[in-house]
């Protein structure tokens, strides 16, 4: 299935020069919500994964989903300030200034298999957070899926040097 048709563009959003890739429009096309879970979960089948990590917010959406799909647990990766209990942190670079992701200090065991998940990437700054938080904390993170990459950041480019298996149904 081809997905770009059921994601809108945005103009100048949030801000002047940014094209905004928007997913709500695919996450509220039946067919195509469910076939981009599908295409996400492919290259799963078989492997052993313990955990999804969702990324806030558009993250939890999909991540949501592919849990599901697969039978594992979920982990919602969350801006700062969020999550009622202990958490690790992690700073990361945005265009001007930093932000910082947080997960619980026990969303993961040591030696879990963890994939990310997140609606887009870009730089790749914001996956590359989850997967050294969800590292410090013990796990093994073998994959990432996002529906969009844009492939001039090199973000995706990056993270499948360190080894990973990446996957992204729309560039
Ligand atoms: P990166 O850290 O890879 O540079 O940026 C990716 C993060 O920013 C993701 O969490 C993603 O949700 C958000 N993001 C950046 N640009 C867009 C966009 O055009 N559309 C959407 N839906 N998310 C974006």
């Amino acid at each position: 299935m081809d997905f770009k048709p059921y994601i809108r563009t945005i103009p100048d959003h949030p801000k002047k020069g940014i094209q905004f890739r928007d997913v709500t429009t695919l996450f509220g096309h039946p067919r195509a919500f469910r076939a981009a879970v599908d295409a996400l979960v492919q290259p799963y089948a078989g492997v052993q994964v313990d955990k999804i990590a969702g990324i806030e917010a558009r993250g939890f959406i999909l991540g949501g989903a592919v849990a599901h799909q697969l039978s594992t647990g979920f982990v919602p990766v969350r801006k700062k300030g969020k999550l009622p209990w202990k958490v690790l942190a992690e700073e990361y670079d945005l265009e001007y200034g930093t932000d910082k992701i947080e997960i619980h200090v026990d969303a993961v065991k040591a030696g879990d298999h963890v994939v990310v998940v997140d609606d887009l990437i870009a730089t790749g700054g914001t996956a590359f957070a989850a997967i050294k938080l969800l590292e410090r904390a013990g796990a093994k993170v073998i994959g990432c899926c996002f529906l969009v990459d844009l492939p001039d950041l090199g973000g995706a480019d990056k993270i499948r040097a360190l080894g990973m298996e990446v996957t992204t149904l729309v560039a």
